[in-house]
């Protein structure tokens, strides 16, 4: 989808998928882009031949969901033509998000770090793995947040248990080329236990474990609580390691303090993978840790840490990052196949 030129003519609903995918990708208003979503749904179910109809007779409107943007991009590419807003956003939005990174982005096989809008995602499981599929990922993890982030409407374990039912049957539904993985972003609680039953982490096959509350902690407590998480061997990966901001609509904040050797070489005593979060928001973790976990060995993944489809091409950021610290390609598990990657996360159970 990321290759679509202005020359492609798109389908109405494949033309607003692309529009919502350029907003997304270019950090536009999300509230725009659900509209173009919407119409996709809206217009998908109907027989064949009902939008033109709807066209002809300038009735398009009619339809709940389609609005009047909306329906000037169904219109143009009804009669064959590239939507104006569409040929727009592909001059402002297409090209490459960051100057470096190219050949390690070709390297990556899939993403680790994805939301749904069973958390705090703005898309439906499919849709995300409909895009992942178009960028030519060969899979992508779903790691939907714990119970204790109630603010992000965190998975209880029997929601989780539902969402892999639903895992499987988009899977079905796909194919064998790409493989939507099961997986969690799991709180890491104060005392370094992990925010789901290990029944439910037993289930999934890879695990993220980020730090999203008492970001202030002591520093002291703060290295005890990430040494004690990465040593769970359910841990396969360390989401955004200092938590901090540094732009966006969020605001900024400084990262956590820990003593970031301890917590390094509790990532390499273990096999956890240090994540280089490509958040633009986020830029975790700043360059001076991400040196140091480079020169002590530990293993990396980039992710998107996506919360829209569109968003899961920010991989170009942390690719940068990554080529920029000079990490090797086989450092990074995500350029690893499906199979090799699975047996790794698996490897402490
Ligand atoms: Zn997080
Ligand atoms: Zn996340």
């Amino acid at each position: 989808m990321a290759k679509a030129g202005s020359n492609d003519v798109l389908g109405p609903v494949a033309a607003l998928r692309r529009i919502a995918f350029l907003l997304e990708r270019g950090r536009e208003d999300t509230f725009k882009v659900q509209a173009f979503r919407k119409a996709a749904a809206a217009i998908l179910p109907l027989p064949p031949g009902e939008v033109e109809r709807l066209v002809d007779e300038g009735r398009l409107t009619d339809l709940p969901g389609v609005g009047a943007s909306s329906g000037k991009v169904i219109a143009a590419a009804v009669r064959g033509e590239v939507p104006e807003r569409l040929a727009t956003l592909e001059k402002a939005h297409a090209g490459p998000l960051a100057p470096g990174g190219r050949a390690l982005r070709a390297a990556l096989r899939g993403d680790l770090h994805s939301h749904s809008d069973w958390s705090d995602g703005g898309s439906p499981i499919e849709e995300m793995a409909f895009t992942a599929v178009e960028l030519g990922h060969d899979y992508l993890v779903l790691t939907d947040h714990s119970p204790r982030l109630t603010i992000a409407h965190g998975l209880s374990a029997e929601r989780l248990a539902r969402q892999l039912d639903v895992v499987d049957a988009v899977n079905e539904h796909l194919g064998g080329a790409f493989t939507l993985l099961k997986g969690i972003e799991v709180d890491i609680l104060d005392d370094g236990g992990l925010d789901q039953t290990d029944e439910m982490l037993g289930r999934l096959q890879v695990r993220v474990a980020s730090v999203h509350s008492k970001l202030k902690m002591e520093p002291d407590q703060m290295t005890k609580r990430m040494v004690a998480a990465t040593r769970n061997p359910f841990m396969n990966v360390l989401g955004h390691c200092t938590g901090r901001l540094v732009t966006g609509n969020r605001g900024v904040r400084p990262g956590s303090r820990f003593d970031a050797e301890k917590v390094f070489a509790a990532c390499v005593e273990n096999g956890v993978a240090v994540e280089i979060n490509s958040r633009p928001e986020r830029r975790d973790p700043p360059t001076k840790l991400l040196e140091l976990a480079r020169d002590m060995g530990c293993l990396f993944s980039i992710d998107s840490d996506s919360h829209a489809p569109g968003q899961l091409d920010m991989l170009d950021y942390g690719c940068h990052r990554a080529e920029e610290a000079g990490i090797e390609p086989d450092r990074i598990v995500n350029t690893w196949e499906r199979d090799r990657l699975l047996a790794w996360a698996a490897a402490r159970l």
